[in-house]
């Protein structure tokens, strides 16, 4: 902890308009801040070089979970205890509930936001693979207007991101699963409960005449940024349940991480252990 905090200035707009306009005229001097518990904890460590701050709790625009037909519309400042109380999030996204319920403890569920675990990008954050397993999108808004991005295609390095300085993430929009489904979340870390991802491995799959007919994985902490594992996807579609090539996944699996060594894990036992978990949850769609 740092005895001396600089001085900071916290604007707190709003309207979305009023936040987007001083983005717009200031772009990479304003740092977004929803609920805090990322950039606080770097903040106090003194590794954080941003002073001004632009908070969006005011912000009523990107609030709230919205349902239609085909899809749930999460705005960025979803909290954990948001997807974790909603209704439609038990009944589409079982994914989603199991990734909120292992992401900190109660008050980081209560503080910390959607918008902010997909912005952090942070490869060991717990909704991305989840948000990759449901082929999530992404609307970003500026004073130009907004646009829309697939989540699998968001991350493109380390901390990079398709994300302008000028843009804030507005709403994750998630498609609504439809026919015979297939989840699986499981996440490994020290504890079953406050710890971070040593390995995250989300999947949804969608079954039809006994085949896979859709299927994505989603991976953290494996990789630079949260990835799909594409190369298994690959492999798997199509494939009979009851005859899943089970030890050839694993093989491909290799081409689809980077994963390194760092303070939580080695690099070996992540791939080992990232294996196993896609073992497991092809078992598991085996009997589904
Ligand atoms: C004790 C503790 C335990 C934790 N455990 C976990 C865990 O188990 N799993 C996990 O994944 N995370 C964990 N976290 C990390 C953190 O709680 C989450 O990543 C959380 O979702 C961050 O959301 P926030 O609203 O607090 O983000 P903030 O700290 O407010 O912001 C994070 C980053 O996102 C940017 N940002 C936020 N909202 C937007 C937006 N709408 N548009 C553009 N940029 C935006 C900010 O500028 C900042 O760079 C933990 C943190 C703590 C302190």
């Amino acid at each position: 902890m740092r005895g001396y905090l600089p001085p900071v200035e916290v604007r707190v707009p709003a309207t979305l308009g009023e936040a987007l306009t001083l983005l717009a005229a200031e772009p990479g001097l304003w740092t977004p801040l929803a609920g805090g518990t990322d950039l606080m904890v770097v903040f106090n460590a003194g590794h954080l070089k941003a002073t001004r701050f632009l908070d969006l709790s005011r912000l009523t625009e990107l609030r709230g979970i919205a349902e239609d037909n085909n899809l749930l519309s999460f705005g960025s400042l979803s909290t954990y205890t948001d997807l974790r109380e909603c209704r439609a999030v038990h009944q589409h996204f079982p994914n989603l509930v199991k990734s909120a319920q292992v992401t900190g403890a109660l008050a980081i569920q209560n503080r910390g936001t959607l918008g902010g675990n997909i912005a952090n990008a942070s490869p060991a954050a717990d909704t991305p693979p989840s948000l990759l397993a449901y082929g999530a999108e992404l609307e970003l808004v500026s004073v130009l207007g907004s646009r829309r991005v697939a989540y699998a295609s968001f991350h493109q390095g380390y901390k990079q991101m398709d994300l302008a300085p000028d843009e804030l993430v507005a709403k994750v929009l998630v498609p609504k699963p439809t026919g015979r489904g297939f989840h699986y979340f499981r996440k490994v870390g020290t504890r079953q409960a406050q710890a971070i991802s040593k390995v995250c491995l989300a999947a949804y799959a969608r079954l039809e005449k006994g085949c896979v007919a859709e299927l994505r994985i989603g991976l953290g902490s494996v990789a630079p940024a949260p990835v799909r594992a594409r190369a298994v996807e690959q492999l798997l579609l199509g494939q009979p349940l009851a005859s899943l090539p089970i030890e050839a996944a694993r093989l491909a699996l290799g081409s689809d991480i980077s994963p390194i060594d760092d303070i939580r894990a080695t690099a070996h036992y992540r791939s080992v252990v990232t294996g196993n978990l896609l073992a497991q949850m092809l078992r598991e769609l085996t009997q589904a």
